[in-house]
């Protein structure tokens, strides 16, 4: 009966969500708000207008609106790269020799390789609406640069993406794919901006990191003329434009009639994961389904399995206003080994809600078992899988193994964001043998802890 299910299942255009779905509005409790780190109290929007684009403030700010509805300039650039695929893993399924139906949602048909520019491609829409000309960002791996510099080139805005010094030496492809759409690359820390100068001055060859080159980025945004600020993952309006991703998912298995019985994300910043479960997770609230809801993080950067729920900096140089989330501390910085993506030491302030409150599970996995995922789904579905995307790919693989055993029958659906291109080095140390794990040590972590502010009492309930 299950071979009646296409293996690839694309919803028409005429079918593409027109509205993106806004979760918070079914959570009956709300994720608490940002705190404003120099006056402690809850941040309101003329706090963030300076640094944010106003309509990315209303909808970061927006709790009570289910539906938003798309603009159709967004919708038109949509059309370039959705409807995205939802594949059945028929030869994958094969292989484990299970019971269960696998599904997945491929977001890697686009340049930037990754779901990243469902946001990228809305920040930039609005930015030109509010006559903003130029935008300034931060990029580690590289995804979120290359999508919002696409999108930057297609609404005519000047991009400069501050690019970790690491990254850009170790990912020089990326570079120039972001250099080709005409966006501005700076290794940080630069001698181009106030914050970077200082950094440079304690230590002349220092590698970088993303906490750093978001000071640089939210630097160049507030003294430029015209210019704001974009995050690529981890605030709500992020979680926002994501929820194209489940709203298509849902769409595609409604027409078979399939409810899936997991749903399975990686978890970096947590915007893929809100996208995919957004609808599904919005019907589990209000008590309509009983989908078991899974978040996959790498042992190097366990921010949900061994972080602290609790107000902290969303970045190194403790400029952003205070989130409560799962971290591991804002000056936690991952094992220089860590080759899988997924180093960001918060979380979605919303998802951390949903997990802190039992709607949401957490696993994680070693960098050396994500791979070897990876070479099985290379062999059976013929993608390349990122990293990141890889972790989520293990979770469906152990879940299905399960079923071998028992006979179960479950429908998994896992969030395939990418495509791992430039990730080869990884690969490379992986076929060679040399990839290897390094689990932080609880002393470790707690380094990372100390980096917490220490907020009044009333702020910790
Ligand atoms: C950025 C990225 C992630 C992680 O970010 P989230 O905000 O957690 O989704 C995962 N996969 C790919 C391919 C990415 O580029």
């Amino acid at each position: 009966m299950d071979k009646t299910i296409p293996v690839k299942t694309y919803i028409s255009e005429t079918e593409a969500p027109q509205y993106w779905y806004n979760l918070r509005a079914d959570m009956k409790e709300k994720h608490p708000p940002f705190i404003h780190p120099g006056e402690l109290r809850p941040c309101v929007a003329e706090d963030l207008y300076p640094i944010f684009c106003k309509e990315l403030v209303k909808q970061e700010l927006n709790q009570t609106d289910q539906l938003i509805p798309i603009p159709d300039g967004i919708q038109q650039f949509y059309k370039m790269f959705r409807p995205s695929p939802l594949i059945r893993a028929y030869s994958l399924e094969k292989a484990l020799g299970t019971p269960a139906a696998i599904y997945y949602k491929f977001e890697g048909n686009n340049t930037s390789g990754s779901h990243k520019l469902n946001s990228a491609a809305t920040q930039a829409y609005y930015a030109k609406q509010e006559g903003i000309t130029s935008l300034a960002t931060e990029t580690g791996a590289g995804q979120w640069g290359t999508a919002l510099a696409m999108a930057c080139d297609y609404y005519d805005i000047d991009l400069t993406v501050y690019m970790v010094k690491v990254s850009s030496e170790q990912k020089p492809y990326r570079k120039i794919v972001m250099e080709t759409y005409a966006a501005k690359v700076i290794p940080s820390p630069s001698p181009t901006t106030e914050s970077g100068r200082k950094i440079l001055a304690l230590d002349p060859n220092t590698g970088g990191s993303l906490g750093c080159a978001i000071s640089e980025a939210i630097e160049k945004a507030v003294t430029t003329e015209n210019c704001r600020y974009v995050l690529g993952s981890v605030l709500d309006h992020v979680l926002l434009h994501q929820s194209v991703v489940g709203l298509e998912a849902k769409t595609a298995l409604d027409k078979y009639g399939i409810t899936p019985d997991v749903i399975i994300g990686c978890a970096g910043g947590g915007s893929n994961l809100g996208g995919l479960i957004a609808p599904y997770m919005g019907g589990r609230l209000q008590g309509k389904n009983n989908i078991q809801f899974i978040a996959v993080e790498p042992q190097s950067c366990p921010s949900f399995t061994r972080g602290k729920y609790t107000y902290d900096f969303g970045d190194t140089a403790k400029t952003t206003p205070l989130m409560k989330m799962y971290t591991l501390g804002n000056g936690f910085i991952p094992s220089a080994n860590h080759a899988g993506g997924l180093r960001y030491h918060g979380m979605s302030p919303i998802l951390s809600k949903l997990y802190n409150d039992g709607y949401l599970e957490a696993r994680a996995y070693s960098q050396t078992d994500v791979f070897d995922a990876a070479k099985l789904f290379i062999k059976t579905e013929g993608i390349l899988p990122a990293p990141e995307s890889t972790h989520a790919l293990k979770a469906a693989i152990d879940i299905a193994r399960e079923c071998t055993k028992t006979g179960e029958k479950k429908t998994i659906l896992f969030g395939l964001t990418g495509t791992g291109y430039f990730d080869l080095m990884a690969y490379a140390q992986h076929n060679n043998g040399t990839l290897s794990d390094k689990v932080p040590t609880d002393e470790e972590l707690q380094a990372g802890f100390d980096s917490i502010p220490n907020l009044p009492a009333k702020f910790s309930d």
